[in-house]
């Protein structure tokens, strides 16, 4: 997803959760992985190039991070940690085919965005699930505005720039990533708040 919307997405989704200094780390964090140098050789930061398996356990060395600092007596590591983890699993609703698998069970009459699962394990564990992969140099020239048309023209229906869901320019389907993008965001902080104890969760959420 573009930067700015994984800001809005984890303010939306976090807001009532954290102080707003906790809140501001996780989402420099989260839109850190997004420059140049976590593009660069990190397809795990963003189930990119179907590096689902690699990007799960991210998330799971994430989420370990975070209870490893809290463990300490520092804080800034786990919300940092906290940041890295969501950017991946924001990723994974607009770099995966995960949303089209979800709308597909459904024959045609979409439930609205509002309903969708962001973790359905059959979708998860499905064989079809994919993401999308880099065709080099045309991926890059989809970033170039002017030459989008012709690089779609030219790149395979696998390609990232045919799959991504990154902006509302994508169409409809990008309100369901989007959906299921915030409804992960607080699933995740649901799944520490049950792996921590109060006292640490007070902690981390710092409010
Ligand atoms: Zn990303």
């Amino acid at each position: 997803m573009l930067v700015p919307i994984h800001e809005e997405m984890t303010r939306e989704a976090l807001e009532t959760r954290f102080s707003p200094r906790a809140l501001e780390i996780i989402i420099a964090a989260n839109k850190k992985q997004d420059a140049l140098k976590g593009q660069i050789g990190h397809d795990e930061f963003h189930f990119d190039n179907n590096a689902l398996d690699q990007s799960f356990r991210y998330i799971t060395e994430q989420r370990g991070q975070v209870i490893a600092t809290l463990l300490g007596p520092g804080i800034l590591g786990a919300w940092i940690a906290f940041g890295r983890l969501l950017h991946t699993a924001q990723d994974f609703y607009s770099h995966t085919n995960y949303i089209s698998l979800w709308l597909d069970q459904f024959n045609g009459t979409h439930p609205p965005a509002v309903e969708i699962d962001p973790v359905q394990k059959s979708m998860i564990d499905s064989p079809d699930l994919h993401s999308g992969k880099l065709y080099l140099p045309f991926d890059v020239l989809y970033f170039v505005p002017f030459l989008r048309k012709v690089s779609l023209a030219l790149l395979p229906r696998d390609s990232h720039a045919h799959m991504n869901l990154d902006s509302p320019k994508q169409g409809s389907r990008f309100e369901y990533a989007r959906a299921a993008a915030v409804k992960r965001t607080q699933h995740e902080l649901g799944i520490l708040q049950k792996l921590l104890t109060p006292q640490m969760f007070a902690r981390f959420t710092d409010l």
